[in-house]
């Protein structure tokens, strides 16, 4: 766990103005990008060209994973079967020292030291980058974005762009002390660089290790969705390929997943699709010229099984598009390192307190999240995840975990505002008080800009209008006194 609490890793992120600006732009360009896919998609749906327009799509997706983790043991035994008749060995691990554990294990048995890594959050998300470390094999991320944090020693700060914090010039910085002189921060250099460096290592790597979109349960195809060719070599240059799978990752049928492709890279980049989508059903074949010799697929559970059955578990549907990220108005301005966790946003934000202690995590549900619903709009699979991010402020509150200090007040306010008398009271009270610190502005009009206690805070960003002497039932009650009626 990240040290700190959300609120003061926030509060750094809020005084990195490059950091802030970095994010908002990424953010902006994914989420116009996405607005544009999303009419072109409901063109094609009026054209009869596409499976259905957005909301149609997300219902259909929604659906599938719904049906797919009510039946999961079903479909995970389907996929089990599938993958070892085409010559893939299957793996089930419990969490993260399992995963280690097993692959670990396929290392020393063929001698592995360097393996060769695509994107996964799932690997993220057990640190087997260190577990594998800590036998003397060397790992190496060969997307470009991971590339760039692991050289930084940092963690991911968007699912998608785990580097969008990172400016050119760190990227020169970081690529030049691996090449050992000094880089111009133009494109073709940089990329140049990360090709040269890489292609070296996919060349001597005794394993290869990915994670996997999605896993077709009726063929034990692995597919992978990728805008570098780097997941193509990772899967298929090493002898062997090691895939480290959630268990939520299962689709039914080759037909369900097609929905999801018609989904995730619109929601995610705003492409139609993304430039590689890597089907892999088994390992290399006799009389293959390509593709690893052994194939292993490791199933992880890491806490997904406790969430099955209860009230959270459609942010398993998940599809790791990080939409609702580019969406969230609190990820738009801090960045992914202020949660302090493999996933952020607000999906990080309901799923990081269920995977790992909830009494750990309790800030985030309490202090990421507006509860807009902008994620929920944007999610292509429909997770309701304002919903949830309440649920785990009810248990919070439930638990007795608050320590903000306003259980006590807002208990206090709601007996009150339960009786019509104390309601009034109240608010004359607060309004009187408003407008005793308000003060006055040119044109007439008077503005409360500096709260008193622990308000101070509240009105330390923002201005708010005095409210007017009387209020709405004093004038109503005057007005009705003035035509000669009882108020
Ligand atoms: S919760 Fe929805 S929007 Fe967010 S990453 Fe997952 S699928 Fe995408």
């Amino acid at each position: 766990m990240a040290g700190g609490t959300f609120r003061a890793r926030a509060r750094k992120a809020l005084e990195n103005p490059r950091l802030r600006r970095a994010v908002r732009v990424t953010m902006n360009n994914f989420m116009s990008a996405r607005r544009a896919a999303m009419a072109e998609l409901a063109q094609l749906a009026r054209e009869g060209l596409a499976l259905g327009d957005f909301a149609a799509m997300r219902e259909r997706a929604r659906a599938i994973k719904q049906h797919t983790l009510d039946h999961l043991d079903h479909y995970l035994a389907r996929a089990a079967t599938a993958i070892g008749e085409r010559g893939g060995h299957v793996h089930f691990a419990a969490g993260a020292h399992e995963v280690g554990e097993i692959v670990r294990e396929i290392a020393r048995r063929r001698g592995v030291t360097l393996a060769v890594k695509s994107k996964s959050m799932a690997t993220e998300e057990v640190h087997l980058n260190r577990a594998l470390q800590a036998d003397g094999i060397e790992v190496v991320e060969t997307d470009l974005g991971e590339y760039i944090i692991q050289l930084a020693g940092e963690t991911p700060s968007h699912i998608v762009g785990p580097a969008i914090h990172k400016t050119r010039e760190e990227i020169a910085q970081l690529f030049g002390r691996v090449v050992g002189r000094e880089l111009s921060t133009d494109t073709p250099t940089l990329t140049g660089v990360a090709r040269q460096v890489l292609r070296e290592k996919f060349v001597r790597a005794g394993m290869g290790i990915s994670g996997a979109n999605f896993v077709v349960a009726e063929t034990g195809t692995l597919c992978i969705v990728t805008n570098e060719g780097n997941g193509r070599l990772v899967t298929s240059a090493p002898p062997v390929h090691v895939a480290v799978v959630g268990i939520e990752k299962l689709v039914p049928t080759l037909a369900d997943l097609y929905v999801f492709l018609g989904l995730l890279a619109r929601s995610s980049t705003g492409q139609k699709i993304s430039v590689y989508t890597h089907m892999i059903t088994g390992p290399r074949r006799p009389g293959e010229a390509d593709g690893p010799e052994e194939l292993h697929v490791i199933f992880l559970d890491a806490g997904r099984s406790d969430i099955l059955g209860t009230e959270y578990q459609e942010v398993l549907h998940c599809i790791r598009c990080g939409a609702c990220l580019n969406h969230c108005p609190v990820y738009r301005q801090t960045g992914g390192h202020a949660y302090g966790a493999v996933y952020s946003g607000p999906v990080g934000t309901v799923l990081t307190p269920l995977l790992g202690e909830f009494r750990d995590w309790k800030d985030l549900p309490a202090e990421a999240c507006s509860l807009c619903a902008a994620c929920w709009e944007a999610c292509p699979v429909g997770i309701p995840l304002h919903d949830l991010i309440l649920k785990h402020r009810q248990k919070t509150a439930r638990e007795g975990l608050d320590q903000s200090g306003l259980g006590g007040p807002l208990r206090l306010g709601a007996a009150a505002w339960t009786k019509p008398w104390a309601y009034r009271l109240s608010v004359r009270v607060g309004r009187l008080a408003l407008r005793w610190f308000a003060r006055e502005e040119e044109g007439g009009r008077r503005w409360a800009v500096k709260a008193p206690g622990p308000l101070r805070a509240w009105t330390e960003g923002r201005d708010l209008p005095a409210p007017p002497e009387k209020s709405f039932r004093e004038l109503w009650a005057e007005h009705l006194r003035e035509r000669g009626q009882r108020a």
